[in-house]
């Protein structure tokens, strides 16, 4: 019987890591698809070779990793360079993401995709079941600035970038609710209903 299996988004700071954290230390598989995307791109990375290829010299920092500042100006300003990006990456980061999820033995998958339902028609047929983890703007800026130090004006291009609350709200089966005011413990705490309700779902499966 194929393994029971969440998609599990949200915007940039709303929190995905940190409820996939606890979904691994209960027992779940998780692939999560940017760390895949940051292995590759890291020095040595099997992407780099193509990266470099295709962009030049200039795309690499000086360790021969992705440098990502450079990229994400580019990337920003032209949508062919995102294009030609998307291109060499997203058939590796795929395959790598159907190797472990092939490898994975958990008491369910869980699929971390930051930009799941920007590519939905690509993840709906994989997953059982969506999950968004939910957090207003103000709060992801919030926490985006104090984990990475990036400024306001880049995290707020970035999250234009992403899909709106609203719509990824419109395609989620279940919600984990993660405002500004949501403690570490009422986090857990909700996570673990979820986690309960999978491993119900997971197990009632013909
Ligand atoms: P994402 O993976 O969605 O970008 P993270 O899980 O990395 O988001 O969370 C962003 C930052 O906010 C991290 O430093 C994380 O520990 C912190 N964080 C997330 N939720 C909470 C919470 N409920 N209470 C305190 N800190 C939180």
């Amino acid at each position: 019987m194929s393994i029971f299996k969440i998609g599990l988004t949200g915007g940039i700071g709303s929190g995905k890591s940190r409820v996939a954290d606890m979904l691994a230390e209960w027992g779940a598989s998780v692939v999560d698809t940017d760390e895949i995307a940051r292995a590759l791109t890291a020095a040595g990375g099997s992407a780099m070779p193509a990266i470099e290829q295709a962009f030049g010299a200039e795309a690499l920092a000086e360790d021969g990793s992705l440098d990502r500042a450079w990229m994400r100006e580019r990337a920003f300003a032209d949508v062919s360079v995102r294009q030609r990006l998307e291109a060499v990456l997203h058939p590796l980061i795929g395959d790598e993401t159907e190797r472990q999820a092939d490898a994975a033995r958990g008491c369910y998958l869980v699929f971390v995709v930051p930009l799941l339902v920007e590519s939905l028609p690509r993840w709906r047929p994989c997953v059982d079941r969506i999950c968004v983890v939910d957090c207003d703007p103000a709060t992801q800026i919030a926490r985006v600035q104090s984990r990475s130090g990036l400024t306001e004006p880049a995290i707020r291009r970035i999250m234009a970038a992403q899909a709106a609350r609203a719509s990824r709200l419109a395609v989620a089966d279940d919600v984990v609710a993660n405002d500004g005011d949501t403690t570490p413990e009422q986090l857990r705490a909700r996570t673990k209903t979820l986690h309960e309700r999978w491993l119900a779902l997971a197990a009632a499966r013909p």
